[in-house]
Order: C-alpha cells, then sequence, then structure tokens
C-alpha cells in the first residue's frame, strides 16, 4: 500500500442556518464530499466522489432533519462506509466568530465551546448554527479531535485604526470593533498567489469575495490590513439578501419613525435587502444577468459601483494597488460584472482584458496594465483541512 493510501484523512463541516457542507480530504485531495440543502422545509442531499462524479448521498431517513446539526448521524456512517478502514483523524468546522482572542484555528474543548457561546450575540444568524454540528459531532464520536476555524481569525492582523468604529472608546475596548469575515476564502486566496499570481503576491492586493455574501479584503504581503465587513457580516458590500454599508441613522428611523421591531429590522437588512430587495426580481446573480426587468440591471449597477468605491477604499489602507483578485459564485463566473467593476477602476491604473474575462482565463488584466486583475477559486473546506491537519501534526 503507499503512503497517501494510508494517510489520515480529514472530515470538513461547513453549517449554515438551513444547509449543511461536508467533505472529506486525504491531503489536499477531496475524495467525498456533499451537502444537504433545504433543512426545515425539505432537505435534499446529494454527494460526489474523488473525481467529482455524483453517488450516492447519506440517506436522511424517515424522519428528516429540522436543523443542520441533525445530518451528522447520517453522514458520519454514510463516510465511514464510503471511506472503509482509513481513520478519520479530526474533523474541521467553519465558525463564523472567532472574537477578539482567536487569531488561528483551535482544538474544541468544553472550555472553548462555552466561550464561543457566549460569542452567539455578536453572530446571532450564524454562530448557532456553527456549533450545533460541533457539539452534535462530540457526543457521537468523543474521541474524534474537532478543529474550530474562524472566518474572523485572518484578519486580527489589521491596524487598531481599520478594527476602530468612532464610537466612545470603552466600546472598542469591549470589542464593538470591525472583525471582518470571509477569512478562510481569503486565507486560502492568499495561500496560492504566490504560484498563481506571483508578481502581486507580496504586494497590495485587494480580494473580492463576491458570493452570495459578499466581502473585499485588503493584503499587503498576504496578510489582512483592511476588510469591508464589520462588527457583523452585515456590513460593505451589497449581497443576496443583506444590505451592506448602511447609515445607522436609517436604522434609528425605521425603529423609531417606523415603529419596526427590532426583529422585523433584522429580517429586513439581513434576507430581504441586497440584490432581492432593489431588484425585486431575485438575490441570484444569474438571474439578475438573464432578466430584462429594469430593476434587476439596476440592482448589479448598484452591486459593481459599490464593488468599485471599496476597492478604491481598500486601496488607501493599503497605500496603493498592485492587483485585484475575484473569487466565489460571482466574482469566478460573472464577466459582466467583474467588466463594469474594473472598469470603474480604471483610473486606478486597471486595464482589463475584456476577451480574457469574457473566457473567464485566470488573468485578466491586460500585459500592460498597472493594476493586474486575476480569477481565483477559492477553496474554503480546503483551508480547513489544512488547519484541522496542521493543528493535529499529523
Ligand atoms: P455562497 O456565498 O453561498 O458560497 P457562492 O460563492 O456559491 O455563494 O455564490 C453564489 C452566487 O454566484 C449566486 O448569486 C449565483 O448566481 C452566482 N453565480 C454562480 N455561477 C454564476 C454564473 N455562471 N454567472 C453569474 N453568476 C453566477
Amino acid at each position: 500500500m503507499n503512503a497517501a493510501a494510508t494517510e489520515a484523512l480529514i472530515g470538513v463541516i461547513n453549517a449554515g442556518s438551513s444547509s449543511l457542507k461536508f467533505s472529506f480530504y486525504e491531503g489536499e485531495r477531496r475524495i467525498l464530499g456533499g451537502q444537504v440543502d433545504g433543512i426545515g422545509a425539505h432537505p435534499a442531499a446529494s454527494a460526489t466522489g474523488p473525481a467529482g462524479e455524483k453517488i450516492a448521498p447519506p440517506d436522511l431517513g424517515a424522519k428528516p432533519p429540522t436543523v443542520p446539526s441533525e445530518v451528522l448521524p447520517a453522514i458520519l456512517p454514510w463516510a465511514r462506509d464510503k471511506l472503509g478502514d482509513r481513520r478519520l483523524a479530526a474533523v474541521g468546522h467553519r465558525v463564523v466568530h472567532g472574537g477578539l482572542r482567536y487569531s488561528r484555528p483551535a482544538r474544541v474543548t468544553p472550555e472553548l465551546l462555552a466561550e464561543l457561546e457566549a460569542l452567539v450575540p455578536l453572530a446571532p444568524l450564524h454562530e448557532p448554527y456553527n456549533l450545533a454540528p460541533i457539539k452534535m459531532a462530540m457526543t457521537l464520536n468523543p474521541e474524534l479531535p474537532q478543529v474550530a476555524c474562524f472566518d474572523t481569525a485572518f484578519h486580527r492582523t489589521a491596524p487598531d485604526v481599520e478594527q476602530a468604529f468612532a464610537l466612545p472608546y470603552s466600546f472598542y475596548e469591549e470589542g464593538i470593533r470591525r472583525y471582518g469575515f470571509h477569512g478562510l476564502s481569503y486565507e486560502y486566496i492568499a495561500s496560492v498567489l504566490p504560484e498563481r499570481a506571483p508578481e502581486i503576491a507580496n504586494g497590495r492586493v485587494v480580494v473580492a469575495h463576491l458570493g452570495n455574501g459578499c466581502s473585499a479584503c485588503g493584503m499587503r504581503d498576504r496578510v489582512s490590513i483592511a476588510s469591508t465587513m464589520g462588527f457583523t457580516a452585515l456590513d460593505g458590500l451589497p449581497m443576496g439578501t443583506r444590505c451592506g454599508e448602511l447609515d445607522a441613522g436609517v436604522v434609528l428611523y425605521l425603529l423609531q419613525q417606523k415603529g419596526m421591531s427590532a426583529d422585523e429590522v433584522t429580517e429586513l437588512l439581513y434576507r430581504r435587502s441586497g440584490m432581492l430587495g432593489l431588484s425585486g426580481v431575485s438575490s441570484d446573480f444569474r438571474e439578475l444577468l438573464s432578466s430584462d426587468n429594469p430593476r434587476a440591471r439596476f440592482a448589479v449597477d448598484v452591486f459593481c459601483h459599490s464593488v468599485a468605491r471599496h476597492i478604491a477604499s481598500l486601496a488607501v489602507a493599503l497605500g496603493g494597488l498592485d492587483g485585484v483578485v475575484f473569487t466565489a459564485g460571482v466574482g469566478e463566473n460573472a464577466a459582466p460584472v467583474r467588466a463594469a467593476i474594473c472598469r470603474a477602476c480604471s483610473w486606478l491604473g486597471l486595464e482589463l482584458d475584456e476577451t480574457a474575462n469574457r473566457e473567464n482565463r485566470e488573468r485578466v488584466s491586460t500585459p500592460g496594465s498597472k493594476v493586474a486583475a486575476y480569477v481565483i477559486r477559492t477553496d474554503e473546506n480546503l483551508m480547513i483541512a489544512r488547519h484541522a491537519r496542521a493543528l493535529l501534526g499529523s
């Protein structure tokens, strides 16, 4: 048997409010993966094998899961069956918030879980869904190490002036500050830049993670200096259903003048705003780009304008700009969106290669462009697997 076949495997769980994605890695190679969507309504599972081919997914049983963590009792035996006698060394979990303390992944202990529970109010719509599968996995298999990987961790290097809101200083000390998210995606991009975009890897780069959730990160020498996301994953760029940057006065107006409750405002800002709210058509960029409804066009225009504006703002934080990297569903696939953003950044020295962009090539700026532009596929789950493996030293 060769060494790779006996290498211990790492599982990865990435849980949201109604979905759970799972992967199993042998080194850098994903040998099993899948997801369960529609949990709480009509759960549906799908799975892929080593070559990305469709395979029979875990059987969710007669009593469908009502929350994502309830999927784990189906996934673990399914994976064990597929993986045979190969050893699962650990499971890595995506955890949105690591607070002030966690600038790197950590092995989960009951003490750590209690600390993370205390952070739930900072990310009420994400953190509980991240923690529940960890607790479930610990109950199902107490011997199996669980590793928490935080989306805030990569940004803990941002300077104080980037982290501070201009509220009384005691709020800053208490932890009401700009954290930034999507850190696992940015860390993955940072890890591949030397190979994929060597001329900008050690320079000043803005990475735009444009998916259902959207943010951008300014990196110098592959270290995070600034992020568009703030205290929560609501700030910065407009998103599928989240508003992004918003005058805090609007929230006060909604509460005081329109008599909305805090729950109603939360629902509005997280689930009924962004592309969905502006367009009235969809939160999904594929639908927006193929729609002839003028409001769909308007929503995309607002989005591209905002991304370009934030790239310029991050360039100030970086003291200049050498490159822009587009990633995640929209950044990797939506050529018209990239084109509009790049055109709005032409004054910064970014010259788009229209053909390369249309063809979704990796480098989408002209050879003479002062600021390079790249499209690089992100892989948050691989980043989690790397962290879990490194932490266990296996
Ligand atoms: P998540 O943040 O949930 O991981 P993704 O990174 O998968 O989301 O991004 C989802 C977004 O990517 C959706 O708005 C989807 O429409 C968009 N997208 C995916 N493929 C394309 C495509 N070929 N053209 C335009 N948009 C796309």
